[in-house]
């Protein structure tokens, strides 16, 4: 048995995901995006997928790390 450290769910079938070499424990995807997903700064969104990193900067998409930059260069889209 293991305790989900965002919901602290005390579930069976807790799983762990390593990153950045420390060790979190969920019970569900839902809590581990959650806890580690990266949030898009241009939408606030969490990101799920690849995402889309700019500069070290990170993005749900390249449109919104074309918005983002998008300022400086106006390129109508
Ligand atoms: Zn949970
Ligand atoms: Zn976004």
């Amino acid at each position: 048995m293991a305790v989900c450290e965002v919901c602290g769910n005390d579930y069976e079938m807790a799983f762990q995901v390593v990153t950045a070499g420390q060790t979190h424990t969920f019970d569900s995807f839902e809590c581990a995006i959650h806890r580690l997903a990266p949030i898009c700064e241009h939408c606030g969104c969490k990101v799920i997928g690849h995402g889309h990193v700019t500069d070290r900067r990170f993005f749900c998409c390249a449109h919104c790390a074309r918005e983002a930059a998008g300022s400086a260069a106006h390129d109508a889209d």
